[in-house]
């Protein structure tokens, strides 16, 4: 009963803290057990986990597809959407921009790189940064089906907004099919509000099966590069979004980062973005407030093209990098840096340690080694939840803001503690 009545934050709270608490005793009582490894945490725990995030990405196809038709073809002209895209490219890209080059200045002055061992072989193999021309180009679908059945948001986001608009465009006969949509999103969101019941279970056996098996080992190598990071990203989340909240927006941080508490959960269980836009979209739009007009288009799209944490990532790592191999980058360079990870944060979509990936492009536009990867993977799983919180963080901090600039937020549900406890 007392487990009932519970919110679903502190559920999903308990659910990680068991989580934790398992995976780390069962390692000390049971190290290497077979009955543990096999049965429980590879066994039973990994199922559950690998069903839990399953459900979580089936939902986002359809979820941004259906939320963002509703979205645009309510809008009731072609120019306020521009703007709305406009301002939300802008503040997502200068966001990015302010994250990197805190995390250099992080790095030039902590210095976490210097005495580092230089051990490692890596087997990443680097692309080449995406040309903006091409990320361009690749927002375009040549089929709408292919681009859900592979999942490329930019591509459905686009399809969307043509969409939604022609159905506005459509007069009369557009309306039946703007009413269909709006049903579906309602229960779209009903779907999401049911897999949310479940998550707490879910949470539990991601965490109980991930702290079994992490090595911690590493961390103590390289631990100045470790709390740096989690500290800059830190910094990010309590001065660059607080500040922008209350000064852009006038809203309290305090109650932002209160209504949060979810899916930052989520972020920091499932290390991807884009499996938690379910609940990213949930707690934008019922928790904080936000029309889904705005929603709707601004959080898939910051899941795909805003990621501060990760961007923050690649600008320590680089310093990092340049240290532990006495590689000295000069300041072009470091612009060098900043204009590579905003480019490739556009052009790669948030699912787990895609930013290693990204890494080795930001390496290779500056000459430094890609071995250096091998330097910080054993690190990076954990980092990786922390950073991909602090991505969601900053789409919903820029999506409060540019909704508060264009009359599109409710302050009321803002400033209601109990606006919509996802477990009514
Ligand atoms: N896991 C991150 C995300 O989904 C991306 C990364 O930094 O690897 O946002």
């Amino acid at each position: 009963k007392r487990w009932n009545n519970l919110s679903l934050t502190s559920k999903v709270l308990v659910g990680m803290v068991l989580g934790v608490t398992f995976g780390l005793l069962s390692r000390s009582l049971f190290p290497a057990d077979p009955f543990v490894t096999d049965y429980v945490t590879n066994g039973l725990f990994n199922v559950i986990g690998k069903i839990f995030i399953t459900c979580l990405k089936m939902l986002v196809v359809p979820l941004i597809f259906t939320s963002l038709v509703c979205g645009t073809c309510s809008l009731r002209d072609a120019t306020s959407l521009g703007r709305l895209g406009l301002k939300t490219v802008g503040i997502y890209l200068a966001t990015t921009c302010i994250a990197i080059t805190l995390a250099i200045l992080g790095g030039l002055l902590v210095q976490p790189g210097i005495g580092t061992n230089l051990e490692g072989t890596s087997t990443f193999a680097a692309k080449n940064a995406p040309s903006l021309g091409d990320v361009i180009v690749g927002m375009f679908p040549s089929n709408p089906i292919e681009a859900m059945a592979s999942g490329n948001t930019l591509q459905i986001i686009m399809f969307a907004l043509l969409f939604g608009i022609s159905i506005a465009a459509s007069g009369e006969k557009g309306k039946k099919v703007a009413d269909l949509f709006m049903s579906m999103n309602e229960v779209m969101m009903k779907l999401v509000a049911l897999l949310m019941n479940v998550a707490p279970y879910g949470v539990f056996a991601l965490m109980a099966r991930l702290f079994t098996e992490i090595e911690f080992g590493a961390i103590a190598n390289l631990m100045k590069y470790f709390v740096l990071l989690v500290a800059v990203l830190i910094t990010h989340l309590f001065v660059t979004y607080c500040s922008m909240l209350k000064i852009f927006a006038g809203l309290s941080p305090r109650i932002f980062l209160r209504k949060m508490e979810d899916a930052m959960m989520f972020a920091f269980s499932t290390a991807s973005s884009n499996a938690t836009i379910p609940v990213t979209m949930e707690t934008v739009s019922r928790r904080l407030g936000v029309s889904n007009k705005v929603a709707s288009f601004t959080i898939p799209l910051g899941a795909t093209i805003n990621m501060d944490g990760t961007a923050i990532m690649q600008g320590v790592a680089t310093v990092f990098i340049s240290q532990a191999f006495g590689i000295e980058l000069g300041l072009g360079d470091y612009l060098t840096v900043i204009l590579t990870a905003t480019l490739a944060s556009v052009g790669t979509a948030g699912v787990p340690g895609v930013g290693l990936v990204m890494l080795a492009m930001v390496l290779q536009q500056v000459g430094l080694p890609l071995e250096g990867i091998a330097l910080i993977m054993g690190v990076d799983r954990l980092l990786d939840m922390v950073r991909t919180a602090v991505n969601i963080t900053g789409d919903c901090a820029v999506t409060c803001i540019v909704a508060k600039s264009e009359g599109e937020m409710d302050l009321d549900v803002f400033e209601d503690p109990n606006a919509a406890s996802k477990d009514e």
